[in-house]
């Protein structure tokens, strides 16, 4: 860069031959640096070093240090650069957020540089990580520093176009990838070789080389030269031999540079846990985040299901601060944007499976929250150490479970953790549970995120190899689905399909048994033994054979009823603060009782025991008394003698009578049936024509209306017309005309009759309702003005004049005479 600002200085004609003869001394230069760099590395001291510059480092190098603020080496830093240059194999091992990412990064970019690679000398280095959004926080680091080299990187991570990829990977010097897309390129990409490759490097380098990953990352190193440095790192190395030699790596230096440090987690990590039940979990958590609304806090929990429904229903129920949720599952543009997201915000919360628990270093993270107990002490070392970075502070909260407490703790202890317990404040609980059955209720797809979510922390809990922390049978699963909001506990198939298995297995072993020597039954024990998996996720042999112990010795029936079992009582939040619809104790365990689910058979086996009988509807009166439903009752005598017998089969002749005798109470009812539907007939029709009567009066509002108009200012009719006696009886008689059967019908006439003497009572003292009595002549004669009167008398007047008289009569008239 110097000799670049020197040209440009240059008078313009001159510039030409200046460039060319810089070009050469720039290209000497090169050359004579990289010796003198490369001479120096035998001399690194790590104790001298104070400062990058201290390093024989590249100028580019340096540089891109120096833009970034990066002066002072870190501890792991500065003991294992010198070694990397010198060409070691590196076993790195330094506790999270210590600066393991430049200790690989830098001795990457000088050795390309001493190496002079270019573009078309093809892979230099490859990175492998265990999570993409990681594999994207090295790449970013990379371009940062390496801004002044003139490698070309690329980042390979699943959920990315392959095809473009593909095409680019022949050109890349340094790839960054995860090892499930480095193996796809490996199979699937002809242009993709490893052959150039220089360095090796595992980040998070446990995790790449553990069980999840173990048959991918077999067949990479496969693919990969044999003569190439390989470079190891992580907060929790492996020192596995085995693993080791699967890397085939020539004398490694061991660099751990916090070893022998007191504790195994940085300095300012401020950690505690507390122990409650499964079910009060979620208003902890809740309870949480409304207690660090200005706060960025990081959630763990066990599975991409949780996450999903933990992030929706607290969406829901409005914290008051931004929530953001990262696994698995997600798309990958969406779990990018998320990660860039949670990395610019100065407050939020982010809820996150495992994916976000190693390596990804989010800026000013307060807090981390286990609310599910990691898998073991290496996973919380990792977890916790996404807070408290680079000489930051940070705080870290693990919540367990009373069953996971001892074991988990004693682990802890055993790695140099510093955690002590602290107790919830009851007072401080808010339980939003009511809340989130109300949100369910309403909301048919959260409710079975709220089941997955269930379901999947059941599994991986099961699914979980250390049997000391995890135990599903101290599990109050009831409990907990109702503290996610759920009314019905949903089942948990592979649980009862498990145990199933179990019963069916021991059984088998039972009658084996028997025919069985004491040798025989050594060697067994000695095959469980060696049939052990340790790959959480995967349901090992001894999985397998721990669980058959404790399922195994329960029978067919009552199975069910001892894995929901609640084995505990203690937790430090008293009862009185618990919400009221969540069982505890004895009634918890009544519940699950009476929640198991049935078989067909036993359901059955049931039902006959009580005598229910199936489908019955049973009709009450308001009073409480039983309604007997005719038709499905037996009337006659016969009948019932018959229905009480205890003979078994069908005596035919018996039959026949007694069929005989309740045809007699059918045709009965039959008959009742049709007159009553005669009587509904007529009644319709009388009502239909008093309605029409009664809608002539409409117009001046009807009587059961409140706001009826006055219509007191109208002249007294009967005062008038004297009418009313007789138009009252010509609309009951018309009524009385109507009524054919009047005899037959006498009851529904009453009830008419009734109805008119209700109606006359109520116009006795509503005046307006005497309107009803009113015919529609009556009210035209009403509007009627006087007026009309002497016109119709002029009419007729005029009509016996000629056209003259008329003339003079008009004449006379509009003069006023
Ligand atoms: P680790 O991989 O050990 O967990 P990282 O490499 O992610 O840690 O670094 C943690 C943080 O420390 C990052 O934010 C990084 O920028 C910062 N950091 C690393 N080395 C230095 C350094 N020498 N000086 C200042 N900050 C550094
Ligand atoms: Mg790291």
């Amino acid at each position: 860069m110097t000799s670049k600002t020197q040209t440009m200085s240059k008078e313009k004609h001159k510039n030409k031959k200046v460039k060319v003869f810089k070009k050469k001394k720039k290209l000497e230069s090169d050359d004579d640096v990289i010796s003198r760099l490369q001479s120096q590395y035998e001399n690194i001291n790590a104790n001298e070093i104070r400062s990058f510059k201290h390093f024989p480092l590249s100028f580019k190098t340096l540089k891109g240090l120096k833009d970034n603020n990066y002066t002072v080496p870190t501890e792991i830093q500065r003991d294992s650069i010198g070694l990397s240059l010198q060409g070691h194999d590196i076993l790195g091992a330094a506790n999270t957020g210590s600066g393991k990412t430049l200790a690989f990064l830098i001795p990457i970019l000088e050795k390309l540089y001493c190496m002079k690679w270019t573009r078309l000398d093809g892979l230099g280095a490859l990175i492998i990580t265990p999570t993409r959004e990681l594999a994207y926080q090295i790449f970013e680091t990379l371009r940062k520093i390496g801004i002044y080299h003139d490698f070309s990187a690329g980042l390979i991570i699943g959920g990315k176009d392959l095809h473009f990829e593909k095409k680019r990977m022949d050109k890349c010097n340094i790839v960054i990838c995860t090892p499930g897309r480095l193996l796809q390129h490996m199979d699937e990409n002809p242009l993709f070789d490893c052959v150039t490759m220089k360095i090796l490097v595992l980040d998070e380098a446990d995790r790449c080389l553990d069980m999840g990953f173990q048959q991918t990352m077999n067949a990479i190193i496969e693919n990969l030269p044999p003569e190439r440095q390989t470079l190891l790192f992580s907060a929790t190395q492996t020192k596995s031999v085995k693993d080791l030699a699967r890397l085939s790596l020539k004398n490694p230096k061991y660099v751990a540079v916090h070893e022998h440090a007191k504790y195994s987690t940085p300095p300012g990590l401020k950690q505690s846990y507390i122990v409650c039940e499964l079910h009060e979990k979620m208003s902890v958590l809740w309870s949480f985040i409304r207690n660090h609304l200005k706060h960025k806090c990081l959630i763990f929990l066990s599975s991409c299901k949780q996450v999903k429904y933990t992030y929706e229903i607290f969406c829901k129920l409005r914290p008051g601060t931004s929530l953001l949720a990262l696994y698995g599952s997600l798309h990958q543009l969406k779990r990018m944007q998320i990660y860039e997201s949670f990395s610019r915000k100065k407050n939020a919360i982010l809820f996150a499976t495992d994916i976000a628990a190693r390596g990804l270093d989010f800026p000013e993270v307060n807090w981390v929250v286990q609310v599910d107990c990691p898998e073991d002490a290496n996973t919380y070392i990792h977890r916790a150490g996404r807070t408290a970075r680079y000489e930051k502070g940070g705080e870290s909260l693990l919540i367990l479970l009373p069953s996971e407490e001892e074991a988990m703790v004693k682990q802890l202890e055993d790695r140099r953790i510093p955690i002590s317990k602290i107790k919830v404040n009851p007072s401080k609980l808010q339980n939003p549970q009511r809340k989130m059955e109300a949100f369910l209720a309403k909301n048919n797809e959260l409710k079975q995120s709220a089941q997955r979510a269930f379901v999947a922390y059941a599994k991986s809990v099961f699914l979980m190899k250390n049997k000391d922390v995890f135990n599903i049978n101290a599990l109050d699963t009831d409990a907990y689905a109702m503290s996610l909001g759920l009314a019905i506990p949903p089942r948990i198939r592979f649980l009862q399909r498990h145990n199933k298995n179990q019963t069916q297995k021991i059984e088998n072993n039972s009658i084996k048994l028997e025919f069985k020597s004491e040798d025989e039954e050594d060697n067994e024990s000695s095959d469980e033994e060696s049939g052990k998996s340790t790959d959480h996720g995967e349901t090992s042999e001894e999985d397998n054979t721990k669980s058959e112990g404790r399922f195994g010795a329960l029978d067919n029936d009552d199975s069910e009823d001892d894995i929901f079992q609640v084995k505990r009582k203690n937790h430090d939040i008293e009862d009185a603060d618990l919400p009221d619809d969540v069982p505890t104790g004895e009634d918890a365990q009544n519940l699950n009782k009476s929640k198991k689910p049935l078989t067909k058979a036993a359901l059955a086996k049931r039902l006959l025991k009580k005598k229910i009988v199936a489908n019955k509807k049973t009709v009450f009166t308001e009073e409480g008394e039983v309604l007997l439903d005719a038709t499905k009752e037996k009337q006659s005598e016969l009948a019932k003698e018959y229905e009480n017998e205890d003979e078994a089969g069908i005596n035919i002749e018996k039959a026949k009578l007694v069929l005989r005798e309740e045809d007699k109470f059918d045709k009965q009812r039959f008959k009742e049936k049709i007159k009553a539907k005669h009587r509904a007939e007529k009644k319709k029709l009388k009502d239909a024509k008093k309605q029409e009567l009664e809608g002539e009066q409409d117009d001046f509002g009807s009587d059961e209306s409140d706001d009826e108009p006055d219509l007191s200012w109208l002249p007294d009719p009967d005062k008038i017309y004297g009418k009313k006696n007789s138009d009252e009886n010509e609309t009951s008689e018309k009524f009385d005309e109507n009524d054919e059967d009047s005899n037959s019908e006498d009851i529904e006439d009453s009830e008419i009759d009734d109805q008119e003497s209700e109606e006359e009572e109520i116009s006795q003292v509503h005046k307006p309702t005497k309107r009803k009595l009113i015919t529609k002549k009556d009210v035209d004669n009403f509007d009627k003005p006087p007026v009309k009167k002497s016109k119709k008398n002029l009419k007729t007047l005029s009509e016996d004049l000629t056209v003259n008289e008329a003339e003079e009569l008009a004449m006379k008239l509009l003069s006023g005479s």
